[in-house]
């Protein structure tokens, strides 16, 4: 049931964007992509270079996005700021992009006649799941705890607001620990696959957080875009679905495959030790189910590994030093229910609400 269609992708030059770009134009798609350029890299999309209309926007501009969506049939929404750090340092960034910058893909969408919206929503919004919610249904709780999560998961709430009061045929997906080349190396502290690769072209161990029995529900970021694709073109709408593999993959048992020594940091406030995707409704109701196994995928990132060499090394202490205010919030808060007295005497927490410089990287303007 594969027509061709006249689809546009927000952030179409992100990671996981431009892998659904690649499956949508060998598709035989007409492919569209907004992109501020921000975090996305015009490399992302170079091999495609004739195949791709480009809007250089900013999703937060309504007035800049909204006639590009005249004509289209179907808009992926996946651009947005990522990252937790930053997050918590410019919240007002985040809800700019996340939040409004979401209502607006939606408004322009249902103010176009848009047949339907798939969202890359993220599971950050499950937070530290207890144990019964393990592997986690879409039906567990929402616990976001910090603002990059909260703000990924208003967007959800928005495109479902949206999918009921306006009848805009919707889906979020809600995305696991996504990996594969392409993945970000932005000079920002994120994940974990930009963080090791770099380190093993440097020959530097890799920072293995806590113990590294953590696991991580892996999953490969072809299977994802196959999952955007299978979402946009079947007749299920208004429903959310996790995106992951069901099948968590350690810390350590991803040093063993990628070969080479590793040094211990500390573990980090605000993170569950597990993440498992209960994906039984995706298979039941979408029909898709990943293909690509673990090992397979480090293997395939391996092959790209040059990709990483103009990365950051991150080394212990510069990774102590940029999750700093990390640290900082995420474990005042548990200060602060446990030990009230010591939160007291740090004075005012109020804190230069936007550092210089930063505001107008995030935002990309
Ligand atoms: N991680 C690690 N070393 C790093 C960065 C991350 O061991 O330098 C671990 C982290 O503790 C987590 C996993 O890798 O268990 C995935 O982290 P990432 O930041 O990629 O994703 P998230 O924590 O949001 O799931």
């Amino acid at each position: 049931m594969m027509q061709k269609a006249n689809v546009l992708i927000t952030g179409g030059a992100g990671f996981i964007a431009s892998h659904l770009v690649d499956l949508l134009v060998s598709q035989g798609h007409t492919v569209s992509i907004i992109d501020n350029f921000s975090t996305g890299r015009r490399e992302n999309l170079l091999h495609q270079e004739g195949q791709v209309h480009i809007l250089e926007a900013d999703i937060t501009d309504f007035n800049a996005i909204f006639s590009y969506f005249a004509g289209k049939d179907i808009v992926f929404h996946l651009a947005a700021l990522a990252d937790i750090v930053p997050s918590i340092v410019n919240p007002r960034g985040y809800y700019a992009s996340n939040v409004m910058g979401t209502m607006n893909v939606v408004e322009a969408a249902r103010l176009c006649g848009i047949k339907k919206v798939v969202y890359a929503a993220s599971s950050s919004c499950y937070g530290i799941p207890t144990e019964e919610f393990y592997p986690t249904s879409e039906k567990a709780p929402s616990s976001p705890q910090y603002p990059y999560a909260l703000t990924k998961y208003l967007g959800e709430k928005t495109l479902l607001h949206w999918g009921k009061v306006y009848d805009l045929a919707v889906i979020s997906l809600r995305l696991f620990n996504v990996y594969g080349p392409r993945s970000r190396t932005s000079g920002t502290y994120g994940a974990v696959f930009g963080v090791f690769l770099a380190q093993k072209l440097d020959g530097k161990p890799y920072t293995v957080v806590g113990d590294g029995n953590q696991t991580r529900d892996f999953v490969y970021v072809t299977d994802v875009a196959e999952a955007f694709t299978v979402a946009a073109f079947s007749n299920v709408k208004n429903e959310i679905f996790n995106v992951g593999t069901g099948d968590p993959q350690s810390i350590n048992k991803l040093v063993a495959l990628l070969g080479g020594k590793k040094v211990n940091i500390p573990k980090r406030p605000g993170e569950p030790d597990c993440t498992w995707a209960d994906i039984h409704k995706i298979k039941s109701m979408l029909g898709w189910q990943p293909k690509v196994s673990f090992e397979e995928g480090v293997g395939k990132i391996l092959e790209h590994i040059d990709y990483w060499k103009e990365a950051p090394v991150w080394t212990p202490e510069t990774i102590e030093k940029a999750t700093e205010e990390w640290f900082k919030y995420l474990n005042g808060r548990e200060l602060s229910t446990i030990h009230p007295e010591k939160r007291s005497d740090e004075g005012s927490t109020l804190r230069d609400p936007l550092p210089s410089g930063l505001q107008d990287e995030r935002l990309g303007k």
